[in-house]
């Protein structure tokens, strides 16, 4: 099959509330910079919104109807950004690498928000990968600054998912249980890039990663920053992540995850945080192997 050239990331307007934590507000200023050209080789697509079917996989009926019959912008946001997951998951099955401007999965637990979080759309992700592209070994990553305990409380337990995680933080903390599972907190900036090389061997063998790029490990982030972890050291990991997924030829697929204003960065700023990671899968190359 020939490689589609454009990186297909998708968001539409939906995502966005004008108010309210950056997880609802950043992927509107992000999506104005990728419209105006500055990152080559990016393509715009809207997905559609994540259903209450879909999403009984993985949450309580009660919970989901809380939140599609709770604030009505929300929800909105919830279940457009929670599509764009969805939709990016199919798509770097076609085009090696895809992304979803989305924010604010991996603390959702299955009756209740946790951490700005409210729908876990990697373990959504996860489990369709399984279920609807017949992949026998899923990785999940997360460079978020704060554990993942969420996604490993919906899909830790599933053989076919393998899990590596690297905080700065110990909220949402989780406790492997099994050689699929990797989860190291660092304590120093000096480890980070070492800890993230070290997640990426864990996930060594797996068959499609999903990657939730949180850019909240920065220093000037009010929530989740830690000193010493620079613009810099964010985008050697983000060369790193690509890298190791055109090295391996494993089809990808990012989301933006955790990144937040300080008193030195605006929302703005926040957004711009997050350009290393689509410069980085704008990149790369990856031929995804056709389904068997
Ligand atoms: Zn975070």
């Amino acid at each position: 099959m020939k490689q589609k050239n454009n990186l297909p990331i998708y968001w539409n307007p939906d995502y966005v509330l004008d108010h309210g934590v950056e997880t609802r507000t950043k992927s509107g200023p992000l999506a104005k910079i990728l419209a105006s050209g500055e990152v080559p080789g990016v393509e715009i697509l809207s997905p559609l919104p994540a259903t209450r079917d879909e999403l009984l996989s993985i949450h309580d009926p009660k919970y989901l109807d809380q939140i599609i019959n709770g604030d009505a912008d929300l929800a909105r946001s919830i279940l457009a950004s929670t599509g764009g997951v969805r939709d990016a998951l199919d798509a770097m099955f076609i085009s090696g690498r895809a992304g979803s401007l989305s924010s604010g999965l991996h603390h959702a637990k299955r009756g209740y928000e946790d951490g700005f979080c409210y729908i876990n759309g990697l373990a959504l992700a996860a489990l369709r990968a399984i279920n609807n592209h017949t992949v026998t070994k899923v990785g999940i990553l997360d460079l978020d600054s704060h554990c993942g305990g969420g996604t490993f409380s919906m899909v830790g337990e599933n053989e076919k998912v393998v899990i590596a995680d690297v905080s700065c933080n110990s909220f949402d903390s989780w406790k492997p249980n099994s050689e699929r599972h990797h989860l190291e907190i660092i304590r120093d900036a000096g480890e980070y890039l070492d800890a993230t090389s070290r997640a990426l061997s864990h996930l060594q063998g797996v068959c499609a990663l999903i990657y939730n790029a949180g850019m909240d490990p920065f220093e000037d982030c009010a929530i989740g920053g830690m000193r010493g972890i620079t613009r810099e050291v964010l985008a050697e990991r983000e060369r790193l992540v690509a890298q190791w997924c055109e090295d391996t030829q494993t089809p990808a697929m990012f989301v933006l995850a955790g990144g937040y204003g300080g008193k030195n960065l605006d929302l703005d700023g926040v957004a711009r945080l997050h350009l290393p990671t689509i410069r980085e899968f704008a990149r790369i190359h990856i031929t995804p192997k056709p389904k068997n």
